[in-house]
Formats: structure tokens, C-alpha cells, sequence
């Protein structure tokens, strides 16, 4: 199969003045996209001295020369290895380490974070980089060029490294090839009928799995524009859907949380948007309703670094009759629900999800016992509980690692958070597992309540025993003015657990 350049090439012959790329200061048709990308790889060869299968560590804002970063590194079979800006330099130097990567690309606003990893790590290779395209022009000019010949690619190289958000332990290297690239721009589009003329807006940062999948690759696939706002801003956001007309966002749910709490959001014309779509945590009931009960599409959908990142995603024909499900998988991606004894469970039965399709990573970089622990038969065993109902719609049960097991029986922690959500005083929820001498493990709930709010722990349980089993009841309550996120900007279970196991045995 080809490689993903291809894609640009060959929309720059078909219709080269259609806008592919649109950033905070700069925009590119397609035809200059392909000629930025065939610049820039000659750059990466010259100046960074990079060859067919050596790794290039990216540490850049969102922006439209990520993009084109990346389609010039898999032009030449170079593997991005996209930083996440949000850790530490000890975090970010052991992925370069551990993922031998000998050069790097800097930010100018990450220029000191980008100096402390240096320091931790034997690469030479450098560039840095101001924002916007002029910036890389430049840089390309300076570039001392001979003609040089680009390498033979196809699409069973790997294009990128990309580590796990960490949400269950230290992060690992997804190993994701420019094929599986191709098949999740074509899950989406076919379960999206994604077109040359959707208008994508990217708010998910590039350096995740999310920001480059969702949806920016598969638009561009067919012919359509990206919009690429350096920062996650609510008010910038609404300008730019009025202003570019866009027709298809990808978010996470603190992301529309906070959209819709801008003074702004009713005074939007959003009537151009065909899909809100929330993935990478459970999404509220509450927060879809508020879109849904306005006319506003907004579906789930689920992903994971691991699958490129769909697996799931609520369509046009479902999404109302199957709200708060996360819809039935994309159509090159098989699913099986599975019990302790690898069989598949009955409808209504919550299971471990198991994923197959071209879509799916073959391996973690560096980490054989992992990879080997991660799959059986040829499936991926996600480490994602969920149950399928009757009509094949699928629902996210939690994480196994996060599952409590109390006096014998089961409790899924997401169960409780979603009860406890829906008290309108609740802003978030963390319910984890704690140890009890009796019980093996009791529930405990960490809640965040909105400004101004108050509740109590005796209304919390009260509340709980009339829509919960009692076991299943938190045995304590502590409110605290916000939950800690991770750099993903998920809600850090791991972090509360470590924190709150040590607590209660002081208590
Ligand atoms: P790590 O694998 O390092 O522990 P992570 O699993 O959070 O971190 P990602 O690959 O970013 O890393 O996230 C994938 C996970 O996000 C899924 O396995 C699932 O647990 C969760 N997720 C994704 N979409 C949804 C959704 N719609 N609802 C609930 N959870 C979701
Ligand atoms: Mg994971």
C-alpha cells in the first residue's frame, strides 16, 4: 500500500487550490501542502540527518506545521515520536531514550523544556522552531540542498511512536504504521460519510493519537480542510465555527463542559456543525442531553492509542435511540465481549472488550512482555470492561485494573460516578477502591462540587442507597475543590488512589 504522502500528492493533482491546512496566522492549499511536505523532507534528511526508520522526537504547539512534519517524516519512513508538552523533561528524556531517538524538533516556546530533555539524552540533531509556516520556509531555505533522492516508502512502515496517555501506569509506546493511518481515516469516514467538504476543527492536541486521528488525518484523506488553533480557547473556539463554517469536532467531555459554559455559546451560530463527538473518557448523560435537547449532533465514540485511535463511534442513524452508548465498532474493526475464561458473554453482561482489525498496533516499542501479555488469538485485549445490549450497542463499564471487588462482588466504579453525577450540585467524580480488612475492598467516593454548591456525605449516601445496591454504597465521602487530571486531561485515578488508600489508613 502506498504511504500516507501519497494522500496530499495526489489531492494536490486533483484539485490543488482547495484549502487543506488553516492555522493562526498562515494556510495552505493542497498543492503547497505537497510541496511544503517534499521541502521539509529533504530538510529532515539534510539537516537532521534522518533515514528510513530513525526517530524524530517532536516537541511543538498544535499548529499546521505538526502536520506537515509529520506527513514529511513518513514521506522519507522516519518515525515521529510526538511529545506530550504537558510532562516533565525526566518523563519526556526516558521516551527518547526509550525510543532511541536521535533527533529533535523544538518549539520556540518550549525552547527551555526542550534544553532540560536535551541534557538528559545523547541527541545532536536540532532544530528549533518559531510557530507558523513562514518559520519552517525559512528553515528550509537555509538549508544547504543538494538534490538528494528521497527513500522508497510504503504503508507497512511504522509512522509513529506514540505513548499511552499513563492513565494506568507509566506510559507505553504504541508502534502505529502508516497503514493503520489508512484504515482509521477509512473506519471514520465510512461511519461519518466524511467528504471534501467537512471543515474539521482540531482541538485535541496533535502530540496524542487523538488530535492527529480525530479528525485531522482522516479528513485530509478526503480532500477536506483542517483547522489548527495553537490553544484550547471556548471563545476562539466559537469564533472559528462561525467564521470556517466547521462541520465535524472531535473533544474530550471536559472540553464541552467548558464550551458550553461560555457566555458566548448561545449566541453562536453552530447550525454548520453536523457532529460534536466526545471519546477518551466516559462522557456525562448530562452533558449529551444538554447538546441533544438543543437539535446539536453530538455523538460518542470510543478510541485508544492502541487502535489509531477508533474503534467505536455512534452514527447519524443511532445516536439518539443510543445515547450514552459509545455505538457499535467502525467497519474494518471486530469486537468481542469476553469473560474471565475467554468466552463471550451473554447481552447485558459486562466483559472485557477485545479488538481485531487493521486498525490495531502490533506491538508496544521496547516492551515484549507487555506486547505478549496485550494479545491473544490475534486479538487486543483492551483492559476495557463494557457490555453489549440486545441491539449490539455497545456501553463502557470501566476499567478492569480500576474494577472493585467487595465482599466477593463486583463493583464498577463508573456505575457509582454516573449516580453521583446526576446530582446537579456535582461537578466530578472519582470513586475508587480502598483496602478493608472485612470486605477485601470498600468504595469510597472524591467529589468536586460545582461553586457555591453544598451537599454532605449522609446525602451523598442517601442518596446512593436509593439507585444503588448497598454494597455498592461509598462507605466515605470527601469533597475537595477539583480532582487532579493528567496530562491527557484525564481524571488521575491512579494518583487519587495513591493518595486516598494513604489517608484512610491514617484515619
Ligand atoms: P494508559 O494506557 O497509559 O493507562 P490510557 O488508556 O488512558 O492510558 P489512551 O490510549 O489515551 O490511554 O486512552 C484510551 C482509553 O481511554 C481507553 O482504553 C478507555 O479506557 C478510555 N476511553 C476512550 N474513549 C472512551 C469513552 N468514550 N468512554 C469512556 N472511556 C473511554
Ligand atoms: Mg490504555
Amino acid at each position: 500500500m502506498e504511504g500516507i504522502h501519497y494522500w496530499i500528492e495526489k489531492r494536490a493533482q486533483l484539485a490543488p487550490n482547495k484549502l487543506a491546512l488553516i492555522g493562526e496566522n498562515d494556510r495552505v492549499t493542497y498543492k503547497q501542502m505537497s510541496e511544503n511536505i517534499n521541502v521539509i523532507a529533504q530538510c529532515l534528511q539534510e539537516r537532521l540527518l534522518l533515514k528510513k526508520g530513525d526517530r524524530l522526537g517532536l516537541l511543538l504547539p498544535n499548529g499546521i506545521e505538526y502536520v506537515m512534519i509529520l506527513f514529511a517524516a513518513a514521506k522519507i519512513g522516519s518515525i515521529i515520536v510526538p511529545l506530550n508538552t504537558r510532562l516533565t523533561a525526566t518523563e519526556l528524556a526516558f521516551q527518547m531514550n526509550d525510543s532511541q531517538t536521535t533527533a529533535f524538533i523544538i518549539g520556540k516556546e518550549f525552547e527551555d523544556l526542550g534544553k532540560n530533555i536535551l541534557d538528559r539524552t545523547k541527541i545532536t540533531s536540532v532544530m528549533l522552531l518559531d510557530a507558523g509556516v513562514k518559520s519552517l520556509q525559512e528553515l528550509v531555505q537555509t538549508t544547504q540542498r543538494e538534490e538528494a533522492s528521497l527513500p522508497e516508502v510504503d504503508g507497512s512502515l511504522p509512522f509513529i511512536i506514540c505513548y499511552t496517555s499513563g492513565t494506568t501506569g507509566r506510559p507505553k509506546g504504541a508502534v502505529l504504521t502508516q497503514e493503520n493511518m489508512f484504515w482509521n481515516a477509512l473506519n471514520n469516514q465510512l461511519s461519518l460519510d466524511i467528504t471534501s467538504n467537512d471543515v474539521t476543527l482540531t482541538l485535541l492536541p496533535l502530540f496524542h493519537i487523538g488530535g492527529i486521528g480525530l479528525f485531522s488525518l482522516p479528513v485530509l484523506f478526503m480532500g477536506g480542510t483542517v483547522v489548527i488553533p495553537s490553544k484550547f480557547d471556548t471563545s476562539r473556539v466559537l469564533k472559528l465555527i462561525e467564521q470556517y463554517r466547521i462541520t465535524l469536532i472531535m473533544g474530550v467531555p471536559t472540553i464541552y463542559d467548558s464550551i458550553r459554559k461560555d457566555p458566548n455559546f448561545n449566541h453562536t451560530d453552530l447550525t454548520s456543525v453536523r457532529w460534536f463527538y466526545s471519546g477518551g473518557a466516559p462522557c456525562p448523560l448530562e452533558l449529551i442531553s444538554f447538546f441533544t435537547d438543543k437539535g446539536l449532533p453530538f455523538g460518542q465514540g470510543f478510541g485508544m492509542t492502541e487502535t489509531s485511535p477508533t474503534v467505536f463511534l455512534q452514527t447519524k442513524d443511532n445516536y439518539l435511540e443510543s445515547k450514552g452508548s459509545i455505538g457499535k465498532a467502525a467497519m474494518f474493526t471486530e469486537i468481542r465481549v469476553v469473560d474471565h475464561l475467554d468466552r463471550d458473554v451473554a447481552p447485558d453482561e459486562v466483559g472485557e472488550l477485545w479488538v481485531k482489525g487493521p486498525n490495531v498496533f502490533k506491538k508496544y516499542w521496547n516492551l515484549p512482555k507487555e506486547t505478549a501479555a496485550s494479545f491473544k488469538d490475534g486479538w487486543f485485549l483492551t483492559g476495557d470492561l463494557v457490555k453489549k445490549d440486545q441491539d449490539g450497542f455497545v456501553y463502557i463499564a470501566g476499567r478492569k485494573k480500576e474494577m472493585i471487588i467487595s465482599g466477593g462482588e463486583n463493583i464498577y466504579p463508573l456505575e457509582i460516578e454516573q449516580a453521583i453525577a446526576k446530582l446537579k450540585q456535582v461537578q466530578e467524580t472519582a470513586v475508587i477502591g480502598v483496602p478493608d480488612d472485612r470486605w477485601g475492598e470498600i468504595p469510597i467516593a472524591i467529589i468536586a462540587l460545582h461553586e457555591g454548591s453544598t451537599l454532605t456525605k449522609k446525602e451523598i449516601q442517601e442518596y446512593c442507597r436509593q439507585y444503588l445496591a448497598k454494597y455498592k454504597v461509598p462507605k466515605d465521602v470527601y469533597f475537595v475543590n477539583a480532582l487532579p487530571k493528567n496530562a491527557t486531561g484525564k481524571i488521575d485515578k491512579a494518583l487519587i488512589k495513591k493518595q486516598y488508600t494513604r489517608s484512610w489508613h491514617h484515619d
